[in-house]
């Protein structure tokens, strides 16, 4: 079944672009308003092991319809992932990237909101 999902990317945590926000409070945010299938937070996507999660988590599946990245820039995200989708098989198509750094709480469940 077609599932669509949130994914938050934080930098490792330690990035002050992300401390004006709670990030748990903004996937709850999601998830009360059943607005997604699955959430997730991951510290570094763009880490070696990053592209070890994509694989994992992606590989063989059609079941993704679509796959909210919020963290970066989403070009910058483009690029960063574009291997590890490929080489999980996932349509990069599907990847909808979206920039909370220097975000509220709100103002970052309006913009993932902004591209469900
Ligand atoms: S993918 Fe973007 S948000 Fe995630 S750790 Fe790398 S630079 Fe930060």
């Amino acid at each position: 079944m077609a599932k669509k999902g949130v994914i938050l990317c934080v930098c490792q945590g330690t990035c002050p672009s992300f401390h004006q926000m709670n990030i748990f409070e903004v996937l709850n945010a999601l998830r009360r308003e059943k607005l997604v299938d699955f959430v997730g937070i991951h510290p570094q996507l763009c880490a070696s092991d990053g592209d070890v999660f994509w694989e994992v988590f992606l590989k063989g599946t059609d079941d993704v319809e679509k796959l909210v990245v919020a963290g970066c820039h989403a070009d910058m995200q483009k690029k960063m992932f574009r291997d590890a989708f490929e080489k999980a098989g996932f349509a990069k198509e599907k990847h909808v990237g979206v920039d909370i750094r220097n975000m509220t709480t709100e103002q970052a469940i309006e913009a993932i909101k902004s591209v469900l």
